[in-house]
């Protein structure tokens, strides 16, 4: 593979927050930075070098983008596969179209899942025979486009499964039992086009209202559990034939066994704390990733937790952020929406300590600090 150093350009497709992150690190490492986005102001706009105005599926658009630019690479995975096969011809895109067409829709991804033999829970097509084989209680998500649990509805034991479902319009949709874990944890790496893979420590995470709310690492867990996690992603990783860094979301049960969640073909959430903890960030290793170059070091140089801020927190107009810059130990990152939403992520704070146990606690002071202004 041609490698593209530092001076070549990389177009990103959408451009929200993991766009602006790598954005910012391409351009300290002299690479210039293209972006396609309906928006002219996103997130990632405001630190690139160019901007093409359009939305993800509009080809021309997209072409426009691809004339201009070495190599693609992506923010979301919702980009159509499509448009990815069609940039293909223009342009290397990494990852591919192929993994695109495995992952965003999550039938084809669960599918993807059990051919190549890997844990998940009980799932099913969200037709009738198949709320009935997966029982209550389920989650059922829709196929295409679903994030930060939009797009997914409870059905308990008690509840109106018809009234839930109404909720998701008519969109196909898969269903899957709850499952009963004792935590989530994800493991994020990164692959490049030789087959070299790198592995960061081991992310924890919690949610809440389906949205990532902290995440902690390297997550406490004894090297047997850590060798299966890692295990898991590298097989995903390769089977897939992605390149770029990846993230697979995992469930581990009160006994320890490990259940796939989902795959997401691009840098995640919960790998925000390599940015600051690490000695290659989750971003850096992307762009090498993407460009040809050989992986950094995914060591961590501390123990971190990360919480994120999400749009709540903006209800009486942006908060202060002395809390936050008071502490040594805290990194703050805004993403530049100017849109504050219930629900929408709006930065994150990455908190540098020995101890995270002192670190999550820390995390929910300030989110306490900064939701009641004091
Ligand atoms: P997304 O991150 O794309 O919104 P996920 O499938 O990861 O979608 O769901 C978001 C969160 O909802 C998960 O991280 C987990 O906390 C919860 N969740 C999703 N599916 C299940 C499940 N089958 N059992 C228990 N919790 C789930
Ligand atoms: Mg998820």
């Amino acid at each position: 593979m041609k490698v593209l150093g530092p001076g070549a350009t990389i177009g990103v497709l959408g451009g929200g927050q993991l766009g602006r992150m790598m954005a910012v690190t391409a351009r300290q490492m002299g690479y210039r930075i293209v972006v396609l986005d309906p928006s002219p102001r996103c997130p990632t706009a405001q630190v690139s070098d160019g901007v093409v105005v359009g939305a993800l599926d509009d080809l021309d658009a997209a072409r426009h983008l691809a004339a201009q630019v070495d190599v693609i690479t992506l923010d979301t995975e919702h980009v159509p596969a499509d448009v990815l096969s069609a940039l293909e011809e223009i342009v290397p895109v990494r990852p591919g179209a192929s993994v695109l067409r495995t992952i965003q829709d999550r039938l084809v991804q669960k599918q993807f899942l059990d051919r190549i033999g890997l844990p998940q829970a009980v799932w099913a097509p969200a037709d009738a025979a198949g709320l009935a084989k997966v029982g209550r209680p389920a989650i059922v998500k829709v196929r295409r486009a679903g994030y930060d649990g939009k797009g997914q509805v409870r059905i308990d034991p008690a509840s109106d499964a018809d009234a839930q479902l109404a909720r998701l319009k008519g969109e196909p949709a898969v269903v899957e039992a709850l499952v009963p874990f004792a935590r989530e944890i994800s493991v994020i790496l990164a692959r490049a086009a030789s087959g070299e893979i790198r592995i960061y420590p081991i992310a924890e995470n919690t949610h809440r209202r389906h949205i990532l709310h902290t995440t902690r690492a390297p997550a406490p867990m004894p090297a047997d559990g850590r060798a299966r996690a890692e295990a898991i992603a590298v097989t995903v990783a390769e089977a897939l034939g992605h390149i770029g860094v990846m993230a697979v979301e995992l469930f581990e049960l009160p006994g320890g066994q490990l259940l796939v969640n989902e795959i997401a073909p691009r840098t995640h959430n919960s790998g925000h704390y390599t940015y600051g903890a690490c000695a290659t960030s989750q971003f850096e290793q992307h762009v090498r990733a993407v460009c040809g170059l050989p992986l950094g070091d995914p060591r961590a140089l501390s123990p971190a937790v990360m919480v994120n801020l999400i749009g709540d927190l903006w209800a009486a107009g942006p908060p202060s952020w002395q809390p936050v810059l008071e502490r040594p130990e805290a990194r703050l990152h805004l993403y530049g929406k100017d849109a504050p939403a219930p629900g929408r992520k709006m930065g994150h704070v990455v908190l540098l300590d020995e101890d995270t146990d002192r670190a999550l606690v820390t995390a929910e002071h300030l989110i306490e600090r900064l939701t009641s202004r004091t």
